[in-house]
């Protein structure tokens, strides 16, 4: 058994013959990113499992003897070395266990400063119990890592448009520093498509003080997009949807400036750049 901890798919490692090992990534990984785990030499009936900062991994056949699995580093995990394990169970042979670490770098994605009146920052009691109680909605979504896999093949943008906000940006707002932007900001015009940017099933469509009309998809094995600021959201709660299914229809609904799409991905709970995501994602 060989496993391998890539930034691309096509990294190509010394092969192994026999005995577990785990080769690690090629270099650091940044906050953020995405990284790619692939094992090798499965035999069938064997069961892969893997555990990252004590949270599970599921893989999943990749090809003949493979299975391959993605790792989001969240964009604010603090930089040090993190161990990874990945246990191959086999009916015949034993339990073989194999682990690396992987070091996670800082990266510096920038800070945008904002002065604004007192008033529009300060939220009221209410308000604030509502925002806790959304904040909350959401957070629950996160770890429930859905056994069924419902995407496949690379992920696409929702929309055409440019990047306006970029992911990490951090936010010092008044002085007082604020949830760095944890998704891409993408120009879109109110009331065009928003699109699924792989396939899932719709498990939140509501509205949100911050985020507006929002849509969220859970494309299974832990792995989440979000859209928001949507003028009109064209799917249901429980919905099965394809890869490029018009989701919603964008808009600047929440606390938004302008028309855009905020489009945000967590995977195993990790806060990742959907640009990082379509990076490692192939057709
Ligand atoms: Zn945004």
């Amino acid at each position: 058994m060989v496993i391998i901890v890539g930034m691309s798919l096509f990294l190509v490692s010394p092969a192994v013959a026999g005995g577990a090992e785990l080769i690690g990534p090629p270099g650091p990984v940044a906050q953020g990113e995405v990284i790619q785990l692939l094992v090798k030499g499965v035999k069938d009936g064997d069961r892969v499992k893997g555990v990252w900062r004590e949270q599970p991994i599921e893989f999943f056949k990749l090809g003949e003897e493979e299975y391959f699995s993605l790792l989001g580093i969240d964009m604010r995990l603090s930089p040090g070395v993190y161990p990874l394990e990945v246990q191959v169970d086999s009916p015949v042979n034993s339990l073989e266990t194999s682990s690396t670490s992987v070091k996670v770098v800082k990266k510096d994605y920038g800070v945008q400063r904002l002065t604004l009146p007192e008033k529009m920052v300060a939220l009221d009691p209410a308000t604030l119990k509502r925002v806790r109680k959304e904040a909350a909605k959401f957070s629950e979504l996160w770890y429930k890592h859905t056994p069924k896999r419902y995407w496949h093949g690379n992920f696409v943008r929702p929309v055409p448009g440019r990047l306006s906000t970029p992911f990490g940006l951090g936010r010092i707002l008044n002085g007082e520093p604020r949830s760095p932007h944890s998704g891409v900001d993408l120009r879109a015009k109110s009331g065009e498509p928003v699109r699924a940017a792989n396939g899932g099933r719709i498990v939140l469509v509501g509205d949100f003080y911050f985020h507006g009309t929002a849509v969220v998809i859970d494309h299974g094995w832990g792995l989440y997009s979000m859209y928001f600021h949507l003028s009109k959201a064209t799917v249901s709660e429980g919905d099965l949807v394809g890869k490029n299914y018009v989701i919603g229809l964008a808009g600047s609904t929440g606390r938004a400036t302008g028309p855009h799409l905020h489009w945000g991905i967590r995977l195993g709970g990790a806060r990742v750049d959907p640009f990082a995501l379509m990076r490692v994602t192939t057709e």
